[in-house]
C-alpha cells in the first residue's frame, strides 16, 4: 500500500522566492526504506522540511499524497498527528521543558485524537519504559529539558526516543548520523531498525553508506540541484562511497 506520493514538486525558499526543489517524484509504501543521498546543498533537508510544512518553504507545484489525503492541505501539526515524524538535522532546544512532559503532551494529543483518554504521569512512565529500553536511553534524560545541553549523539537517540514514542507511519530522518561516533552510530541505526513494522516506512536523509550498511534500504535515491536524478538499490551508496558523484550517471 502506498504510504507518500510525491509529484512533480517545486517548491521556492518563502523569504527570496529562490528556486530549490525542482520537480520531485518519490512513491514510499508500507515496510519500505528508502534513502535520500546528494551532495551538500542539493536540496534534501529542503525536501524533507517542505514534507513536513516547514514555513520557511513556499510549494509553488507538484502534488504530495500521505495516506491517500492531500499532505499539503494540512497544517504541520495536522501532518504529525497523521502519522508523519520527522528528525531535524539540528534539532531544536525547548528550555524549560523536560523531555518527559513534552513527549507525555505529543502521547497525548494523539491518544486525544483517537478518542482515547490521556495517560496521567504513571501510566504514561508505564508506556514509555519499554521504549526507552528499546532506545537504550538512560531514564536521566527524561527530567532534563528538551535537548538542552545534549551532545549530538544524546539529541539524535532523544529524537529515535521521540520517535518510538509516537510511532509514526513515516519518519523522515535528516542525517541521523551527522556528528556521531560508531558506536552510536550502530545505536542509533539499530534502533531505527526496531522500530520498522511491515506497515510503517523510514526515509533516510544520509551522506554516508555507513548508516545504510546498518539500515539496509531498499531503495537508494540520488538527489541533485532539487530533483531525483537516479534511483536504485544500496549498491548505488557503495558506488558513491568508492567513486564520489562523479561516479554515477544521471539514469
Ligand atoms: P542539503 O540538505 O541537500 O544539504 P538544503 O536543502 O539544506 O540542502 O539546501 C539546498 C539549498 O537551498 C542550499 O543552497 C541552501 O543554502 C539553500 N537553502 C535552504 N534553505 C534555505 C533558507 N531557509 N534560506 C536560504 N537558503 C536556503
Ligand atoms: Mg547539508
Ligand atoms: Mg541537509
Amino acid at each position: 500500500k502506498v504510504l507518500l506520493e510525491v509529484k512533480d514538486l517545486t517548491a521556492v525558499i518563502a523569504e527570496s522566492k529562490q528556486q530549490i526543489l525542482k520537480g520531485v517524484n518519490l512513491v514510499v509504501r508500507e515496510g519500505e526504506v528508502h534513502a535520500i543521498m546528494g551532495k551538500n546543498g542539493s536540496g534534501k533537508s529542503t525536501f524533507s522540511k517542505v514534507l513536513v510544512g516547514h514555513p520557511d518553504y513556499e510549494v509553488t507545484g507538484g502534488s504530495v499524497m500521505f495516506k491517500g489525503e492531500n499532505l499539503l492541505e494540512m497544517a504541520p501539526e495536522e501532518r504529525s498527528l497523521a502519522g508523519l515524524f520527522m528528525s531535524f538535522q539540528s534539532p531544536v532546544e525547548i528550555p524549560g521543558v523536560s523531555n518527559i512532559s513534552f513527549l507525555q503532551m505529543a502521547v497525548n494529543a494523539r491518544r486525544e485524537k483517537l478518542g482515547l483518554p490521556p495517560f496521567d504521569t504513571l501510566q504514561f512512565y508505564g508506556f514509555l519504559s519499554p521504549k526507552l529500553a528499546a532506545v537504550k536511553m538512560d531514564a536521566g534524560f527524561l527530567d532534563r529539558n528538551v535537548n538542552e545541553g545534549f551532545s549530538g549523539g544524546e539529541k539524535k537517540r532523544n529524537e529515535i526516543l521521540q520517535l518510538a514514542v509516537l510511532g509514526a507511519d513515516m519518519a523522515i530522518l535528516d542525517e541521523i548520523d551527522s556528528g556521531l561516533d560508531v558506536d552510536a552510530l550502530q545505536d542509533v541505526a539499530q534502533a531505527v531498525v526496531g522500530l520498522l513494522t511491515p506497515t510503517n516506512s523510514v526515509l533516510m536523509v544520509t551522506h554516508y553508506q555507513r548508516l545504510l550498511d546498518y539500515i539496509n534500504p531498499k531503495y537508494v535515491h540520488i538527489m541533485e540541484d532539487g530533483i531525483i536524478v537516479k534511483t536504485g538499490d544500496i549498491s548505488i551508496a557503495k558506488q558513491l562511497e568508492e567513486g564520489g558523484y562523479k561516479s554515477i550517471s544521471p539514469a
